[in-house]
């Protein structure tokens, strides 16, 4: 298996039958936003655990970042922490 490649991060909101696809950070811009037909939560989770092998993690403390003009990012996990957030 070919391990994917790079570094990203994005919060996905399925609420009242609209998903809504956001930056992490880049104070939380929309990536993505509309209707969600029937299953779509579900197909999600199926490509999740269909192509993502399940392995115990610890959690990352974000101990070793580089800061941006909005904030920071974590060098280990790509973490994004956004200045403008609270
Ligand atoms: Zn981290």
């Amino acid at each position: 298996m070919n391990a994917e490649r790079g570094s990203a991060a994005i919060h996905i909101k399925l609420a009242d039958g609209k998903i809504t696809v956001s930056h992490t950070g880049f104070g939380g811009a929309i990536l993505h936003y509309g209707s969600a037909q029937e299953g779509t939560w579900n197909a999600i989770w199926a490509v999740i655990r269909g192509m993502v092998s399940n392995e115990k993690i610890e959690e990352c403390q974000h101990l070793d970042y580089y800061d941006t003009m909005t904030g920071a990012v974590c060098n280990d996990c790509g973490f994004e922490e956004g200045g403008e957030e609270e």
